[in-house]
């Protein structure tokens, strides 16, 4: 629900207004705005009679939100969200964020490569996967706490901060010890009690789609972080599952845009898992920034041919420089459309 208070409203009569929702067991959000001021309304299940609230000195109207979504959404919060990671900042205006890596952590020197071809070719994270969720229980499953170690020290040899996977509640102060932003796969993104528990943290999140999730249900995975007091969320479109087997998956391009309008949380795109596929790679990597996105995540590996994992889709090196100069050509051309 949200309140819209009068746009002369005193600050007295929005603590009313407050209050009386604390009385109803609500919780409360103010949501100032450069017209007027309005106080989400959440917790409240079911009907609410807002006969009281309506009465009360500087309301103008009650709007009934139906959305799974209140605080991911742009009713709740307007502006858009700027999310810092390390010294990196992802969100509107801002130039789109590069986060690169192998798909998983293999070796110290594996690990160290890769941060090295990445951050030469201006990538700003570095990502790495040490936790993986294989389809299978016969792939190799990643380094563990061993690789989350290298994936570190990578990242700092070449001052990038760091992404990787959790996949569950048991690894996360370990990940935490570890890594700048905490990933939920996409198997996980209905993993509610891990969405509860990262909600928690003081610490970025990114969160990426399910493969068969809907765009509400993406939203929903994370309003459960926000709900938990952690705002710090990005949003990672990286395909879903549809008829089509000639790519690994179908890159849902379209809701970024709509994301854009919907919630104020940064969407990067990761064209790698979208396609499966390197030579589709740096085509969606450029058409997911025309779409919008605030930033992208590629995999990218020294010896594809040699990966543990998704190696045909990792572009080498000299594939993922190729492709950062080519953004670097792009952008400012995005800058005037
Ligand atoms: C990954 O980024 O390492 C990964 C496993 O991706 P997803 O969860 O999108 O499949
Ligand atoms: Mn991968």
């Amino acid at each position: 629900m949200l309140i819209v208070m009068h746009h002369h409203a005193t600050a007295e009569e929005i603590k009313a207004v407050q209050a009386a929702v604390t009385a109803l067991g609500f919780r409360s959000e103010p949501i100032p705005g450069k017209e007027r001021t309005a106080i989400g309304v959440l917790g409240n299940q079911g009907y609410v009679d807002d006969g009281t609230i309506l009465e009360l000195p500087g309301v103008l109207e009650v709007i009934h939100v139906s959305k799974p979504y209140k605080l991911v959404s742009r009713d709740f919060h307007p502006a858009a969200s700027e999310v810092r990671v390390g010294e990196v900042v992802l969100g509107n205006g801002l130039a789109p964020v590069v986060m690169a890596g192998p798909c998983s952590i293999e070796s110290e020197e594996q690990i160290v490569t890769a941060a090295r071809l990445v951050k030469s070719a201006g990538a700003q994270i570095l990502r790495g996967g040490a936790f993986k969720p294989r389809t299978g229980p016969h792939s190799f499953q990643g380094l563990g706490i061993e690789g989350l170690k290298y994936l570190r020290a990578a990242g700092n040899e070449v001052d990038m901060p760091v992404v990787t996977e959790v996949m569950r509640i048991g690894q996360l102060d370990a990940v935490c010890q570890y890594a700048d932003l905490v990933q939920i796969g996409a198997r996980n993104m209905q993993n509610f009690e891990l969405l509860k528990e990262v909600g928690k943290l003081d610490r970025p999140i990114l969160l990426k789609r399910g493969m068969s999730a809907t765009l509400e249900e993406f939203l929903a995975a994370a309003e459960y972080i926000l709900a938990e007091g952690n705002s710090q969320v990005v949003l990672c479109e990286r395909g879903i599952r549809t008829f089509e087997t000639a790519t690994r998956n179908t890159l849902d391009l379209s809701i970024v845009p709509l994301v854009r309008e919907l919630s104020h949380l940064p969407i990067v795109v990761d064209p790698s898992h979208a396609t499966g596929k390197r030579s589709l790679v740096p085509v969606m990597a450029k058409s997911a920034l025309v779409a919008g996105a605030h930033g992208l995540m590629i995999e990218v590996h020294p010896t594809p041919e040699t990966a543990l994992c998704d190696g045909a889709q990792s572009l080498t090196g000299e594939g993922f420089a190729d492709l950062m100069d080519q953004i670097r050509r792009l952008l400012p051309v995005l800058e005037t459309c």
